[in-house]
């Protein structure tokens, strides 16, 4: 399902709880930023919102992974030779331990990092947030109050730990590094958008008042 989050941000919302895909955003800006494209087999429902755009693939200037995934990164392999790859060093590594590939397909032209990310005209803050997996990042839009989680929290969960590379008690202290930003929409890799600032911090309270108890 395509959504107008704001001027300039969409979000491709996952709802087909039958197949595991993550939410896409497209920041639609002084550069087109295409955030988690997912898995390939489920572009489909990324390339028809793309479509009510009046945007094609080979316009994607960068896509950028929060992390490794399948269900995040694989459908970037799609936009390989038209578009930048932009993701943390830490997180690539993990993928070629995980995969013993060493495709130059999958290597990243961009390499993230935590700090600020200007891209033109927009200025935008990576913050790692290990955890889930080792490279896991956040993008933080200042400008537009904007808080792309990938999967470090989602509305009323936060990621998982059990999977290689997991570490709850990182995941934790990820999630204190971002509680407290200014932030009016949480844009999360599962489930849906969060928006507004009250409902943003209620969301927070909920994870650390339930969810702390089992990091
Ligand atoms: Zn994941």
């Amino acid at each position: 399902m395509l959504i107008k989050v704001i001027d300039g941000l969409y979000g491709f919302i996952w709802d087909d709880y039958s197949e595991n895909n993550c939410n896409t955003y497209l920041i639609d800006s002084s550069k087109k930023i295409l955030i988690d494209p997912g898995h390939a087999h489920l572009f489909g429902h990324v390339k028809r919102g793309l479509d009510i755009l009046g945007m094609s693939l080979s316009e994607i200037d960068i896509v950028l992974a929060t992390h490794g995934h399948p269900d995040h990164l694989e459908a970037a392999l799609l936009m390989r030779d038209t578009s930048r790859l932009a993701m943390h060093r830490t997180e690539y590594d993990y993928i070629l331990e995980l995969t013993g590939s060493t495709s130059r397909k999958s290597e990243p032209d961009i390499f993230l990092q935590e700090g600020g990310l200007d891209l033109d005209d927009d200025h935008f803050e990576v913050i790692e947030t290990p955890g889930h997996t080792p490279g896991s990042i956040c993008l933080y839009w200042p400008a537009k109050k904007v808080l792309f989680s990938g999967d470090l929290v989602f509305p009323q969960g936060v990621g998982r730990t059990d999977f290689p590379g997991g570490d709850s008690g990182r995941l934790k202290e990820s999630i204190l590094k971002v509680m407290n930003l200014d932030i009016e929409y949480l844009l999360s890799g599962h489930g849906g958008v969060i928006a507004g600032k009250k409902p943003v911090q209620e969301n927070f309270r909920v994870i650390q008042d339930y969810w702390f108890r089992y990091l």
